[in-house]
């Protein structure tokens, strides 16, 4: 952001950060507004809500998350979060041990990395194969794995590589957790946000195979991340995580952990039981739309290509091709000169794991999304060594 030129008359857009709630595209429904007005003016929810969370959202929770497994989901296996960002400190934590790593995909999320180190969990990356759909290279997870690994992180659909996994891929993945007897986190974020060919497959349907550690929240799916609504759930049928044991250590750490406010916990029963299918349509329609401008713009930038269609979540991966942009030395170079230059803002690959990629964020509205591209355009053409194919 510094390296902005702030005498520029231009208007910086950011595809930097994943936060669509800043476009009016992206407004949550007012179902869900209303949910917290009323919640909020009730006079009900000023106190303090059970550590865990309210037992009518936990309930409803474990009803919605339900209606996808082939199985019912408890509200006790439900614990109500600050987001999914808590819900993935919950999840290491009680992982965590002396000694133990866990194994996390390369691009991934930067807060598990992060989250690792403040839990002294030691984090061993596998490859995601972006000529295969961005699958995970289950020989490269063999491979890491040692007596020490304590878990498996999976996010899907994919931050931040817009892939959405095939049932078949997830039961690969499940059994090879199973092979090496270690539960699986599924990050489901982005639950129901896939807009190409591939259904959103929870990974808790192979939850009698291996259990899994469901993370998620409102934010991404309602547009609205500043409610800091999430989830941590054991789905976890043959009950490995619902010993007295680990139940009382998770309510001890809740206990010294600030939930989400109140009266946003009471909303949700309603949020999730009254949201129109047309609102979630919508939202589905404006990122595949907004996907395909990116996927198909950059088809036409020298430079830089994206080596699969975009078909869930908000962010994708795009490849520099260093030998044609000659004077780049790297990702970060180039977002320093691109933020400099055209005054966009794009995240280099370094910080999701990636050396000389880019990540762009494509849930901002259509028309911005449109401009900050032509900038990267007339970037890269500038900065180009053969400018000719592409004219
Ligand atoms: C946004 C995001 C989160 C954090 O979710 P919040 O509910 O905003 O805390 C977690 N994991 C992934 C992969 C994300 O993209």
């Amino acid at each position: 952001m510094e390296s902005i030129d702030e005498n520029s008359n231009r208007r910086v857009i950011s595809l930097g950060l994943g936060d669509p709630s800043a476009h009016t595209c992206f407004r949550t429904t007012y179902v869900a507004e209303k949910a917290v007005l009323d919640g909020l003016q009730s006079q009900k929810f000023n106190g303090y809500a059970p550590t865990t969370g309210l037992s009518d959202a936990r309930r409803a929770i474990a009803k919605y998350l339900s209606c996808d497994l082939p199985y019912k989901l408890s509200p006790y296996d439900v614990y109500i979060t600050s987001g999914c960002t808590q819900a993935i400190d919950v999840a290491l934590s009680i992982v965590a041990r002396p000694g133990a790593n866990i194994l996390v995909a390369r691009p991934g999320f930067p807060i598990y990395d992060l989250c690792a180190e403040i839990r002294r969990l030691e984090v061993r990356h596998f490859d995601l194969l972006p000529k295969k759909g961005w699958e995970v290279d289950i020989a490269s997870v063999e491979a890491l794995a040692d007596k020490n690994t304590v878990a498996l992180v999976i996010i899907n659909p994919g931050n931040p590589c817009a892939n959405v996994y095939t049932y078949q891929h997830l039961k690969k993945i499940a059994e090879t957790a199973e092979r090496l007897n270690i539960p699986l986190i599924a990050d489901e974020v982005y639950g129901h946000l896939a807009f190409g060919s591939k259904p959103f497959v929870p990974m808790g349907v192979f939850g009698f195979t291996v259990p899994v550690l469901t993370l998620g929240s409102i934010s991404k799916r309602w547009m609205v991340p500043g409610w800091s609504l999430g989830w941590f759930v054991t789905s976890d049928p043959n009950g490995m995580f619902r010993s007295p044991k680990i139940e009382e250590c998770l309510k001890k750490y809740f206990d010294i952990m600030g939930g989400p406010a109140t009266f946003i916990q009471a909303a949700v029963p309603r949020i999730l039981e009254q949201t129109d299918e047309a609102f979630f349509v919508n939202t589905i329609n404006v990122l595949k739309q907004t996907s395909e401008i990116c996927f198909n713009m950059i088809k036409y930038i020298p430079g830089i290509t994206c080596p699969q269609k975009p078909e869930g979540s908000m962010a994708v991966m795009v490849q520099l091709d260093l030998s044609l942009l000659h004077e780049i030395s790297d990702d970060i170079d180039f977002c320093f000169k691109l933020a400099k230059e055209e005054a966009v803002v794009v995240l280099p690959g370094t910080a999701v794991g990636l050396r000389d990629w880019i990540r762009i964020i494509f849930a901002v509205d259509p028309s911005s999304l449109e401009e900050a591209l032509r900038r990267i355009k007339s970037f890269c053409q500038r900065h180009c060594n053969q400018l000719q194919d592409y004219q």
